[in-house]
C-alpha cells in the first residue's frame, strides 16, 4: 500500500510506470503475507518489485511501449516473472522504456518520456528508463529490464543505481519480447549489488523453454559477496580511458578505481583494439535482428489493426506505419537493407566479422585479469530532447556497453559518484558466467 501510495504521490511527474497493477500487487502482498506467517524464508517474498513492459505478463497488459501494442495482454507470464512470482515477490507494474527497447533515453515512448529523478530536465536513460527512474524515486524496491546494447546498465548509471545485465544466456528469454535475439538478456536494476544478487539468484538459470538459455550451474550469488577481493586484477583498457573521455568522468572514475585498490585490487592496463568496431557492428547487427523479429507485428494475428483496410497490402502497410514509431520504423528500413541480397555480405556478413574480433578481444584480456572496468557511459544523464532530432548522437551515447552484448558477457553498472549533481556509474565486466565476481565487487565497493 505505501508503495501504491507513493506511485500515485510522485509518477505524474515522472512517467515511470505504464501500467500499476494495484488490485493484482495486492492480491499478491495478501498471499505473501499468509506465506510469511506460515514461516516462508524466501528473501523475496512480499517485496515489491517492478517488471519493464518488455516482459509478458499474463492478463496484465504488456505493451512494449509501442502504439502496436497498446492493448496486448498476453496469455502466459515470462519465465522471469514466473519465478520471481512464485519465490513470492510482489508485482507493483509495468515500467516505461524505449518502444521496443530501442533507445537511449527513454523518449521513444509511445506512452511519453520519463524524467530523471536527479534532474526532472534530464532524460532516466533507456531503454529501461522507467525501471532506473522507479527504483531511483523508490515507487519500488527492484526492477527488471533488458539489455541488449546497455539498457540495464547505462539507465541505471545516469539515475544511480545498480545494473546487472547477465552472460547471454543466464536467464530465460521466453516471454521477454524480442527485440535483437542474439543479443537481449535480461536482468536486474536495484539500489544495491546486494539486491541484484537476490533477484538474480531467483530468475537465473535453465529453462527448458529457451534453446539458448545455459545449463551452467547457477550459484547462491547473495552468499558470494563478502569473498574478498584482494588480488582481484581488474583490467583497464586504454581505448576506453583515454583523451576522448571527458576529464570530469575521466576524474571520478580514477577516484573509485583508487577504491577498489585499497579494498585489494589489482588495477592493470589492458588493449581492446577492436574497440572502435563496437558501435558499427552493433548498429548493424541489431537493426537486422530487429527487422526480423518485428515482421510478425503485421495487423493480422495480435496488436494494433488500422482502420477500413482496402486489401491485404494495405492492412499491413498501414498497421505497420501507423503502429510503429519513428525509431522502430527505421531500424527496420536499415536492417531490411542490410539483411537484403546483394547487401548481405557487405553489411551483415562484415558485422559478424566485427563481432567476432570484438569477442576475441576480451577473450585475450580475460586470460591477463578477472575482470574490466571502464566508463558505463560517456557522460551524465544529458537534456530531454537534447538528442531527439539526431539518432547517431544518441548511438554513439552507447559506446561503452555495446561491446559487452556483442562477446555476450556479463556487466554490471554501480553509482561511482556524481557530475555535479547528476549521478555516474562504473562499469565491470566479468568473464562469461562470472556474475559472482561482478556482484561482490561491486558489493565492497558500496
Ligand atoms: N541503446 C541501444 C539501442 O538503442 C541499446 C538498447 C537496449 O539495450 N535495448 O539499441
Amino acid at each position: 500500500q505505501d508503495y501504491l501510495q507513493r506511485i500515485e504521490q510522485r509518477d505524474d511527474q515522472l512517467n515511470s510506470y505504464i501500467t500499476v497493477a494495484s488490485e493484482r500487487a495486492l492480491a499478491q502482498a495478501q498471499a505473501a503475507d499468509e506465506r510469511l506467517s506460515r514461516g516462508d524464508a524466501s528473501l523475496l517474498c512480499g517485496i515489491p518489485i517492478a517488471h519493464k513492459d518488455l516482459f509478458c505478463t499474463r492478463n496484465l497488459a504488456t505493451t512494449c511501449a509501442s502504439k502496436m501494442l497498446a492493448n496486448f495482454v498476453p496469455p502466459y507470464d515470462a519465465t522471469v516473472v514466473e519465478r520471481i512470482d512464485t519465490a513470492g515477490a510482489v508485482t507493483l507494474g509495468k515500467t516505461n522504456l524505449d518502444e521496443f527497447a530501442m533507445g537511449s533515453s527513454n523518449e521513444n515512448s509511445f506512452f511519453g518520456a520519463v524524467k530523471n529523478p536527479w534532474d526532472l530536465d534530464c532524460v532516466p536513460g533507456g531503454s529501461s528508463g522507467g525501471s532506473a527512474a522507479a527504483v531511483a524515486a523508490e515507487l519500488c524496491v527492484a526492477a527488471t529490464g533488458t539489455d541488449t546494447g546497455g539498457s540495464i546498465r547505462q539507465p541505471a548509471a545516469f539515475c544511480g543505481i545498480t545494473g546487472l545485465k547477465p552472460t547471454y544466456g543466464r536467464v530465460s528469454r521466453l516471454g521477454m519480447v524480442a527485440y535483437a535475439s542474439s543479443l537481449d538478456q535480461g536482468g536486474v536494476m536495484a539500489k544495491s549489488a546486494d539486491d541484484c544478487a537476490i533477484l538474480l539468484e531467483a530468475m537465473a538459470g535453465f529453462d527448458l523453454k529457451d534453446s539458448t538459455s545455459s545449463g551452467h550451474p547457477t550459484i547462491r550469488y547473495s552468499e558470494q559477496l563478502n569473498t574478498s577481493i584482494a588480488g582481484l586484477r581488474i583490467g583497464i583498457p586504454r581505448q576506453y580511458f583515454n583523451e576522448q573521455l571527458d576529464a570530469k568522468m575521466a576524474g571520478i572514475l580514477q577516484q573509485s578505481l583508487r577504491e577498489l585498490e585499497k579494498l585489494g585490487a589489482q588495477l592493470i592496463d589492458i588493449d581492446l583494439q577492436q574497440t572502435g568496431l563496437a558501435i558499427p557492428a552493433y548498429y548493424i547487427i541489431a537493426p537486422a535482428e530487429a527487422s526480423t523479429n518485428l515482421s510478425r507485428y503485421d495487423g493480422v494475428r495480435y496488436g494494433y489493426r488500422c482502420d477500413n483496410p482496402k486489401d491485404l497490402q494495405d492492412l499491413y502497410v498501414r498497421s505497420r506505419s501507423e503502429g510503429f514509431g519513428k525509431e522502430v520504423q527505421r531500424r527496420i528500413l536499415v536492417g531490411t537493407y542490410s539483411l537484403s541480397s546483394g547487401y548481405y555480405d557487405a553489411y551483415y556478413g562484415q558485422a559478424q566479422r566485427a563481432r567476432r574480433l570484438i569477442a576475441e578481444d576480451f577473450a585475450k584480456a580475460f586470460t591477463q585479469v578477472d575482470i574490466i572496468a571502464s566508463p558505463t557511459t560517456p557522460g551524465p544523464a544529458f537534456g530531454l530532447n537534447s538528442k531527439t532530432q539526431d539518432p547517431v548522437a544518441m548511438y554513439l551515447e552507447d559506446i561503452y556497453t555495446l561491446a559487452v552484448n556483442l562477446a555476450g558477457l556479463p556487466g554490471l553498472s554501480m553509482p561511482a559518484g556524481f557530475y555535479d549533481h547528476r549521478p555516474v556509474g562504473l562499469q565491470l565486466i566479468g568473464n562469461h558466467f562470472d556474475e559472482s565476481t561482478l556482484l561482490r565487487t561491486a558489493h565492497q565497493y558500496q
